[in-house]
């Protein structure tokens, strides 16, 4: 399992236990104030909580369990253990707990770099339990996680999912490093668990084509052992299309040529059998 390459800061929580289910969910929680992801983080060492993940004001984001820890969070076993919590800072209070729109675009960055790692196809919103986007407030009485988040909620899902799809159809080549050797070694046999193919040179491997779930599998791997790791090609579909154009021309020009090859050879033929005459 990974964490999240958008991660700035690091303060482990010990409100955290080893995840007894795979990660199915999201769910999203306010932090009913302004804090910073360092008051946050200072928040979750003495207050018997935690949670995967916060955001702050600065648009930057905490990690206070890692993915493979279930945060003691929304108050529900099973949730907890299926999902990645996320608290958000606000930036207004009551009675509404407004969220930045930036925070907010931050917010669904986050959930599509959890879903691409964890292989969640799209955020299903239900407005009860039983999606897998879900509310603090589904599982115990709270006001969490605000009346104006709870509002976009919809507007999360829907662009999370829009995000995943277009995200899905871009291809991607990398440059990784300069890595050990042990690291590189390490890159190696991801890669070919992931079936990418890869050239190593002096300490840099540069990939051939991967998909967006790829992408951030080896970016989160990357993260975790402290190697640079560039984004040095995306290819649109519409690339695709138009390098399809350019061969399709290209083969129909040599059909062209050897037609007239066959022609040119049809009157040598005659032109041939005229002189044996
Ligand atoms: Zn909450």
């Amino acid at each position: 399992m990974s964490n999240s390459p958008l991660v700035d800061y690091i303060r482990i929580s010990p409100h955290k236990s080893p995840r007894v289910y795979p990660i199915t969910k999201i769910t999203i929680h306010h932090m009913a104030g302004r804090l910073t992801v360092e008051q946050c983080g200072e928040l979750f060492q003495t207050r018997q909580a935690a949670s995967n993940y916060g955001i702050d004001n600065s648009l930057r984001v905490g990690m206070y369990a890692e993915e493979d820890y279930r945060a003691w969070c929304s108050a529900d076993y099973d949730n907890d253990h299926r999902a990645i919590n996320i608290e958000v800072a606000n930036d207004g209070g009551e009675p509404d707990w407004h969220v930045s729109d930036a925070v907010l675009h931050k917010l669904v960055d986050l959930c599509v770099d959890i879903c691409q790692r964890n292989n969640i196809p799209r955020l299903n919103f239900t407005g009860d339990a039983t999606g897998n986007l879900t509310q603090h407030n589904y599982f115990v009485a709270t006001a969490c996680p605000g009346n104006y988040m709870k509002s976009k909620f919809p507007w999360i899902a829907a662009e999370v999912n829009r995000r995943l799809e277009e995200e899905d159809k871009m291809l991607y080549k990398l440059i990784i490093g300069f890595a050990s050797k042990g690291d590189i070694k390490t890159f190696e046999r991801l890669l070919e668990s992931l079936g990418v193919e890869y050239q190593e040179e002096n300490g840099y491997i540069s990939t051939g084509v991967c998909t967006a779930n790829q992408k951030a599998t080896i970016e989160a791997k990357a993260t975790d052992l402290i190697v640079p790791c560039v984004v040095v090609e995306v290819i649109e579909p519409e690339d695709n299309s138009e390098i399809l154009n350019q061969v399709l021309k290209a083969l129909k020009e040599t059909q062209e040529e050897l037609e007239n090859l066959k022609k040119q050879v049809a009157i040598y033929a005659e032109d041939l059998a005229e002189l044996a005459r």
